[in-house]
């Protein structure tokens, strides 16, 4: 379950990497790829689709035998995206002899973490195709150490050690060469690397990633450091127990969605605050046979478990904790609950997921903010405010989220996956 797990985050440095390595996973497993713009109406539910736009995807499975006035969803959520630097439209610049390229921050990046690292780039580019064919967008990763953001030396800012203060303009444009700017920039590398012109590079999502190879970690090598880990364990999570599901329940669609955009609010036309979600859901309902009554009597009698990380008690930081929620590392599954619905658990969805841990025979633990600190949100009250569907969050307990590299517990990935299967199996 690890190798499979560091495999999808090495193939996995963008949102739209993420998506399309969920796509190839559930097709090697069966699944027939379509889009949102085909018709989903001939599709076999029971073999079960995929679709990708972008960094976002949305898989079903179903029988195809389900009565349409007792059809419920079983729905997995998580999210592709990650904080990180990203490449600005206008990117070249340079000063004092070195070639910069100008980066914009995506979310909410934990920006020390990214210092001193070794940088490749990712994401997706818009070319210009032949006469008469219209631009196509290619992904793209180049895994070369390409660019880095130095850190000064602590000569040079004695108060480094009280406070690091970095300023998200000035401090972090990464360096990608010496010689000062030239006519040769960013656009003409990547026509170098498609194979292009460079008037046909039109546009891109470019990206930054850092380098070192997912590993474990720790005397007897119980942890494990990664990048992305919030939420690709998650997704991958999600993708794990969707292929694996072996028995469909004769009463439920089980769906998976993985969105782009949870980092930066959701509020996108592939972000959870889109109506990517619901309308997949009336359309597999409509291929089961379902009217728009019986979807939205469907909608009432399903559940969404909402999959992100989890923060682990911080042995360094316990006053950041809550004194009697402190998940740790290996632990399994957390259901996470704030009554302010930053986390959209309730009572009823809390024991819907509890039944789905004792059905896994999994351990579960439960998380709660400290109320003197600002809680952190998922997809989950977004997915319960858009659809009015019940949602439970949870996830794998981790340290350092947002971090250019984080820290999770080898126990946990199959746990969570173990725990969202017997989920998809029985609702
Ligand atoms: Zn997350």
């Amino acid at each position: 379950m690890l190798d499979s797990l560091f495999e999808f985050i090495e193939a996995s440095p963008s949102p739209y990497h993420a998506a399309a390595a969920a796509v190839e996973r559930l097709v090697a497993t069966g699944l027939v790829e379509t889009g949102r713009s085909d018709s989903w109406s001939e599709l076999d539910a029971a073999q079960g689709f995929v679709a990708r736009d972008g960094g976002t995807v949305v898989a079903a499975r179903a029988t195809e035998s389900v009565d349409p006035d007792r059809l419920r969803f079983s729905v997995i959520g998580a999210h592709t995206d990650s904080p990180n630097l990203r490449i600005r439209p206008l990117p070249d610049s340079g000063a004092l002899g070195y070639r910069q390229l100008g980066v914009e921050i995506y979310g909410g990046v934990l920006l020390n973490s990214w210092l001193d690292r070794d940088l490749g780039l990712s994401g997706r580019v818009t070319v210009a195709s032949g006469a008469g064919d219209g631009p196509r967008t290619v992904l793209w990763r180049c895994d070369r150490a390409l660019l880095r953001v130095p850190q000064l030396a602590i000569h040079l800012d004695r108060d480094a050690n009280d406070g690091l203060k970095l300023d998200r303009q000035q401090h972090m444009t990464p360096v990608w060469g010496l010689g000062g700017l030239s006519a040769d920039g960013f656009r003409e590398f990547l026509a170098e690397e498609l194979a292009v012109e460079p008037d046909a590079v039109l546009a891109w999502d470019v990206m930054a990633h850092d380098l070192t190879p997912p590993a474990r970690l720790g005397r007897d090598g119980e942890m494990y450091a990664a990048a992305r880990i919030d939420s690709l364990a998650s997704c991958h999570a999600a993708v794990e127990a969707l292929a694996g599901l072996k028995a469909l329940p004769d009463d439920a669609a089980a769906v998976i969605v993985l969105f782009d955009h949870e980092e930066i609010g959701s509020d996108s036309a592939t972000g959870a605050g889109s109506p990517i979600l619901a309308d997949a859901l009336e359309r597999i309902g409509a291929a089961l046979g379902a009217s728009r009554e019986q979807y939205l009597r469907a909608v009432a009698r399903s559940l969404c478990v909402s999959a992100d990380g989890a923060h682990a008690v911080h042995p360094n930081y316990p006053e950041r904790h809550e004194p009697q929620h402190l998940p740790l590392l290996n632990g399994g599954p957390v259901i996470k609950t704030n009554v302010n619905v930053r986390y959209a658990t309730d009572a009823r969805t809390h024991a819907r997921f509890v039944a789905a841990c004792d059905a896994a025979d999994v351990p579960y633990q439960i998380y709660s903010h400290r109320g003197d600190l600002p809680c952190g949100s998922t997809i989950g009250p977004i997915t319960a405010s858009r659809l009015g569907m019940g949602v439970v969050d949870v996830g794998s307990p981790q340290l350092s989220m947002h971090s250019a590299r984080e820290l999770g517990g080898c126990e946990d990935p199959a746990m969570l996956t173990a725990a969202l299967g017997a989920f998809l199996a029985e609702g």
